[in-house]
């Protein structure tokens, strides 16, 4: 069979019926003013053509498992235009959860039969077959953010930093690893020993990659001897979480969010947030933090509004409506920087001060997009904004 994968959502995709909900967002004949009223799928909004949006792809899907349509490289490039963020599956549809595992078997069977991926992700690839980071940058520098930081050598709870705040914003690791000491858990990093957790390769259907992935991160994490990881990163958290189950079974630790552990330690007085910041603060939920099988919304919320003299303000699209932070700047990079800067526009519109969010990725993407319209609004990670109010 040619698309095995894809096969498997047959019955889901002959159920479509081209409502174009997942394109355009529900119909609303009395839309409400402001930027996100008529934009629901990021990649749509960029290109303005049928074929890139969900809609689109699924109907040349169904061509394809008809043996009608054989994928140019032009429509292999539509499928990998896509920011895999979910919101297609908010609206409610038929194919409903379906539409990011779906658009994710379609790039494993465009990988199979030799058509994908496109350029920009084999070169991940290789970075991280090389240097274990999606850079390229010296495997031996990963732990660099740590020097001098004092971490233990032996504990359960494992803090997996990521590929983005180990080379490209230490100051989130350092963050995570203040908030961790200043709160009395013990943790440790697997230094060297941690490599990509694999999210770039699971989404552009280099499975094979990805299995030698997950399987060098969960000997770490077993030489460690890991009862619980902790990530910054929402992309690390939904991999850790639900990717790695399913190519390696039941995993010996409980994978778990910082903001999950913040409110936590909050809540039992570990962290008690004592300066007031006296900002008009929004939060931007990471897609794969607050939808894709995730669902922490309530924590980072909760995590915030301990702060003293915060006003939390929300934007257009929040909680599991997010908007896509723009995800890709490395592989996708001018759409990644549109999206980016419609965030951006929607915090400014409510007035915020602040965007806070709990994403390296995010944090990158949206501090990349406001400096790129020179907006005075400022970004920061949620362990940063926790940091300035204990006075770390
Ligand atoms: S995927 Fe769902 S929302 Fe999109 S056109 Fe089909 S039925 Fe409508
Ligand atoms: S996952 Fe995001 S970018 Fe991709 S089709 Fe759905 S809404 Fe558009």
């Amino acid at each position: 069979m040619l698309y095995e994968l894809l096969e498997e959502h047959k019955p889901t995709i002959w159920n479509c019926q081209v409502c174009s909900v997942c394109q355009r967002g529900p119909w609303n004949p009395y839309p409400p003013k402001g930027p996100t009223s008529d934009r629901l799928c990021p990649e749509y909004e960029k290109f303005r053509t049928l074929t890139h949006s969900a809609l689109g792809r699924i109907q040349a899907a169904k061509w394809m498992l008809e043996g009608k349509y054989e994928p140019s490289d032009d429509f292999v490039k539509v499928v990998y235009d896509c920011l895999l963020c979910g919101a297609c599956s908010t609206v409610g549809c038929v194919v409903d959860k379906e539409h990011v595992p779906m658009f994710r078997d379609l790039r494993t069977d465009l990988a199979k039969v030799g058509k994908g991926p496109i350029e920009p992700f084999v070169k991940t690839a290789t970075q991280i077959e090389k240097e274990g980071n999606r850079f390229g940058r010296p495997k031996t520098e990963r732990a660099k953010w740590a020097e001098g930081m004092n971490i233990s050598q032996k504990a359960d709870l494992v803090y997996f930093a990521g590929c983005v705040a180990s080379y490209r914003a230490p100051q989130l690791a350092q963050a995570t690893a203040k908030l961790l000491t200043h709160s009395g858990t013990e943790f440790v990093i697997l230094g060297e020993n941690e490599i990509c957790c694999g999210n770039p390769l699971a989404s552009s259907g280099q499975m094979d990659a990805f299995e030698s992935t997950v399987k060098s991160n969960l000997e770490a994490f077993k030489e460690a001897g890991a009862r619980q990881v902790i990530t910054s990163c929402a992309c690390c958290y939904n991999v850790l979480k639900f990717d790695y189950p399913q190519l390696a079974g039941n995993l010996d630790f409980e994978v778990v969010h910082i903001t999950e552990l913040l409110a936590k330690l909050v809540n039992e007085g570990k962290l008690k947030p004592a300066k007031p910041l006296n900002e008009k603060v929004t939060y931007h939920d990471p897609c794969h933090l607050a939808r894709l099988g995730s669902r922490v919304i309530k924590e980072p919320r909760q995590v915030i509004a301990s702060i003293p003299g915060i006003d939390l303000v929300e934007m257009e699209g929040n909680g599991k409506d997010t908007q896509c932070c723009g995800r890709y700047p490395v592989e996708l990079p001018e759409l990644s920087m549109l999206t980016g800067t419609n965030r951006i526009k929607d915090a400014e519109t409510i007035g915020a001060d602040t965007i806070v969010t709990a994403c390296s990725f995010c944090d990158w993407n949206l501090n990349r997009a406001a400096k790129s319209v020179q907006s005075e609004i400022k970004v920061v990670d949620i362990t940063q904004l926790m940091c300035q109010a204990l006075g770390l």
